[in-house]
This record gives C-alpha cells, sequence and structure tokens, in this order.
C-alpha cells in the first residue's frame, strides 16, 4: 500500500497549507504509540497526552495527519442513521445501542469544540432522509416510528415543502430529523492536530510497513527507521486489514464526492436561496447531498470495492461524470460545469455494521470501522479506547462494550465477491437515487 497526497479534496485546499512537518527517522522508543491520525487516533492522543503528561507519546501518519477519511468525509455529525451498512436496523434494543453511542460521539465533539474554541462551522440544522420514490414512505413512517419511540423529534414532508426548504423538485419524501450537525470535516480534524499535547510527537508521511510483538513490546518497521514501544493503539480504519489487524471482521470501501463551486447569486436565487441543509438517502447506495453554508453542493454517490487504495485522476473523472449527472438531476436550472473538486476517500466496514474497539493482546488496542458516524463515533472511541488502554473506566466505555460486536466474515475472494455483489444490489435498487 502506498499512499500519496492527492490534493484533490475541496475540504482540505480549502484549510492553510502546512509547512513543516517531521518523519520517523533511525530507531526510537516510546511508551505509547498510535498508528493512524485521523479523529480516532488524534483524539487517542489527546487524551493519551492528558492522562499520562510525564510519558512519551507518539502519532504516526502514513500521510499529512488528518488527511485520509477524516477530512475527506461528507460533514454530518449523526444522532441517528437509517441506512448504516446494508441492512436497516429493525430491533429496538439495538438500535437504541447504536443511538447511545452517535449521542456520546456528538458529546465527545461538542466538548472538544467548545474547550478549544474550535470553528468547524458548526450548524445544528438537523437532516433529512430524502427519497424521489414515493413508495419510500413506508420505510420513513417505519423509521420515524422507531426514532418517536427512542424520542428523537422528527417529521414527515412531502414535496412541495421539500422544494421549498431545498430548492429542488427532485425529492418526493423525506423525513427530517431535528437532531443531526453539518460541519467542515477539514476544519475540525485541522483543530485536533493544532491542540496536540506537548508530550506527544507527530510523525507524518511515514508509512507503517510491519509489526511485530517481541516479548512485552511491539516494534514498528517504517521506510527510514523502527519504532519500538510498550503499548500500541491502531487507529488505521480502512487500512485495519492491510495491517493484518481484525482481517476476518472489517474490509475496505472506497467512497468518492465531489464539491461545486459557490453558486453564483443569480443561481442561488433561482433555487429560492435555501439555507445549508444535508439529504441522507434512503436506500443505501442513494446519493448523500448537502449544501454548505456558502452555497455549494456536495454530493458523494459511489461506493465500492476499489484497489489500489489511491484512485487515479481518469478513474476520479469517471466519478465526478457521475457526480455531475446527480447533481443535474436534482439541479436542472444549473450549469453542467459547476464541479470545483472531486476526492476519493476509504473507509472500513463490517458486516453487520457494528465498531471495532478491543484489546488484540496485552499491549495492543484497536478502534474502527464507524461506517457513515466516524466524525462522532471516531472521537468518541479514540478518546475512550486511550481510557481502556490506560486501565481505566468510564461511563462511556460502558455503553460502548454494551454494543453488538463485529461478526465474523469469510476470507478472500468470497468476500469481495459477495461485498461487490451486494453493492451492485443496492447500486441498482437506488439507481433512481444516484
Ligand atoms: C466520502 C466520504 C464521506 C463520508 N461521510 C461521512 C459523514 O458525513 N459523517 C461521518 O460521520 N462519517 C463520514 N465518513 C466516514 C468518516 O470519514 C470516517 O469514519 C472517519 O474519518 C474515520 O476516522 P479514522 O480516524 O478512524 O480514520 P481515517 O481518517 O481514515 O484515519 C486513518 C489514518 O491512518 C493512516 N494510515 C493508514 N495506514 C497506515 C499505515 N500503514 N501507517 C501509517 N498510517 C496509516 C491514514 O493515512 C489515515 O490518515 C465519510 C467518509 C468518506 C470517505
Amino acid at each position: 500500500m502506498d499512499i500519496v497526497n492527492d490534493q484533490t479534496c475541496f475540504w482540505i485546499n480549502d484549510l492553510s497549507k502546512k509547512i513543516s512537518t517531521n518523519k520517523v527517522i533511525n530507531s526510537q522508543e516510546c511508551e505509547w504509540l498510535i498508528i493512524g491520525a485521523g479523529y480516532t487516533g488524534l483524539s487517542a492522543a489527546r487524551k493519551l497526552g492528558h492522562l499520562h503528561p510525564n510519558s512519551n507519546i507518539i502519532l504516526v501518519d502514513a500521510q499529512l495527519a488528518g488527511e485520509g477519511a477524516s477530512s475527506r468525509n461528507s460533514g454530518y455529525l449523526v444522532d441517528s442513521t437509517l441506512n448504516d451498512g446494508f441492512t436497516s436496523n429493525k430491533e429496538l434494543d439495538n438500535y437504541k445501542k447504536k443511538t447511545d453511542i452517535y449521542k456520546l460521539g456528538i458529546d465527545s465533539v461538542k466538548k472538544f469544540i467548545k474547550e478549544y474554541q474550535v470553528d468547524c462551522d458548526w450548524n445544528e440544522c438537523g437532516k433529512y432522509f430524502a427519497s424521489s420514490k414515493v413508495e419510500d414512505q413506508k420505510t420513513l413512517e417505519k423509521f420515524s416510528t422507531t426514532l418517536n419511540k427512542l424520542g428523537f423529534e422528527n417529521n414527515l414532508l412531502s414535496n412541495k415543502e421539500l422544494k421549498r426548504r431545498l430548492g429542488t423538485n427532485f425529492y418526493n419524501v423525506a423525513l427530517r430529523t431535528k437532531g443531526g450537525i453539518l460541519l467542515h470535516p477539514g476544519k475540525l480534524v485541522r483543530a485536533m492536530i493544532d491542540t496536540l499535547p506537548v508530550n506527544v510527537n507527530l510523525y507524518e508521511n511515514s508509512l507503517l510497513l510491519e509489526w511485530k510483538k517481541k516479548n512485552d513490546a511491539v516494534i514498528c518497521k517504517f521506510k527510514n527507521g523502527t519504532i519500538k514501544t510498550k503499548k500500541i493503539i491502531f487507529a488505521t480504519n480502512g487500512f485495519l486489514k492491510s495491517l493484518g489487524i481484525k482481517s476476518n471482521y472489517n474490509f475496505p470501501i472506497t467512497l468518492t464526492a465531489s464539491m461545486t463551486r459557490c453558486l453564483s447569486d443569480e443561481e442561488f436565487i433561482s433555487l429560492g436561496e435555501p439555507k445549508e441543509w444535508g439529504v441522507l438517502p434512503v436506500r443505501p447506495m442513494g446519493a448523500t447531498i448537502r449544501m454548505t453554508k456558502d452555497r455549494r453542493i456536495l454530493i458523494r454517490n459511489t461506493a465500492e470495492v476499489f484497489n489500489p487504495y489511491q484512485m487515479s485522476k481518469s478513474e476520479l473523472t469517471k466519478r465526478s461524470l457521475k457526480q455531475k449527472i446527480g447533481i443535474k438531476k436534482r439541479f436542472p436550472e444549473l450549469p453542467d460545469d459547476i464541479i470545483q473538486s472531486t476526492w476519493s476517500g476509504i473507509v472500513s466496514r463490517t458486516r453487520n455494521s457494528s465498531q471495532i474497539f478491543e484489546k488484540i493482546d496485552n499491549n495492543i488496542f484497536v478502534a474502527g470501522c464507524y461506517n457513515g458516524s466516524g466524525i462522532g463515533v471516531g472521537t468518541l472511541f479514540g478518546e475512550q479506547i486511550a481510557v481502556k488502554a490506560s486501565n481505566e473506566n468510564t461511563k462511556e466505555l460502558k455503553v460502548i462494550e454494551a454494543r453488538n460486536k463485529p461478526t465474523w466474515l469469510p476470507p478472500d475472494p468470497i468476500l469481495s465477491l459477495g461485498v461487490r455483489a451486494r453493492l451492485f444490489y443496492e447500486r441498482f435498487r437506488a439507481k433512481s437515487e444516484i
């Protein structure tokens, strides 16, 4: 695996450029090593820094910190999900366990941004689960009953109201949940980097090539050096499998998104000047689409098994075309050439869409696999895996440990074939919603 900074992502390009970074060189030793500097790894490092102010903590990333999926997502901090993975949540108890975790995730992010006065375009505007298919109303009514039982405020909306709020005639039915926050994912993760405790040493552009346990330590090999650590936390999410971690419980999926330029005054007026909004699909492979506060449209309508990890420019262009069609279907009045950037990102999935949060050996810990909820849950799981690895206890840990555990996956090629077939089927079911 080779990760290169591709500079395609709008959210990253919207930030000031980083000017200096350190790489892993020579041989080093530390008490704590964290691999992966996204929301999970950065939150783990922050927590460890506070719990062990006198310890030497090292955080390493293969690319620039924060520039993996944590900067490349759609920016929905969710309190509830309809399609997290391939199945809907039918059982109330299990669904409650999930939303309890989402709530703690939101609390963790809120606490972080309050404590450090972070500006990440936070907007508590709720979200819409929307469809162009009138028959999806049944699904939404069932979902509404579940949400009502758990005390989540929500209401069903039809075409006319949706047109007024979203500026598109495309959707015929939607369930709006009051909970749910929209934010700038790049600004959030950059703030996590900028506020790392002083006893955390960050090394970037340093790919972990190999790791092995030796007596009570873990030895990690990088291109230009090695790190020997007493304890290690793997926070590499979509890359867990490639490091041989929980390989039969997770697999990577590549998502692609596009962002338009800012709409002109005239274009924005033609849509009815909608306020910032975020739509999630009712059918799993439908488009996530968002109007940002600076009048851009973001769309994500692909999810696929894609290897190698880096998508070439020509591959991105193909996805961009699909996204152009997705935008055109919803906003036929807008010009064809308004997409400004297209990027891909890697996430990790489990079979039953449950998260990985585990001690896999005495001194080896892992957290990841959040499907579409990594902003909040990644932040929470990062902090709490640090707590667990420090042999401390919190009420959050109890909630996390009570979740359903990920279920076993068959090895390749059966796995890849199965996932591809499932994605194909879901894509077919959602073809009107892409
Ligand atoms: C297009 C897209 C849209 C999404 N939309 C949403 C959304 O709206 N809301 C939401 O909550 N979630 C969303 N997600 C998912 C969310 O982004 C992830 O769940 C979240 O970023 C996971 O954070 P993480 O820190 O665990 O992993 P990552 O951010 O992926 O960080 C892992 C890091 O590990 C590093 N790494 C990997 N292998 C190695 C190695 N061998 N050596 C060193 N470092 C390594 C990587 O470079 C990476 O920086 C979306 C994701 C994508 C791609």
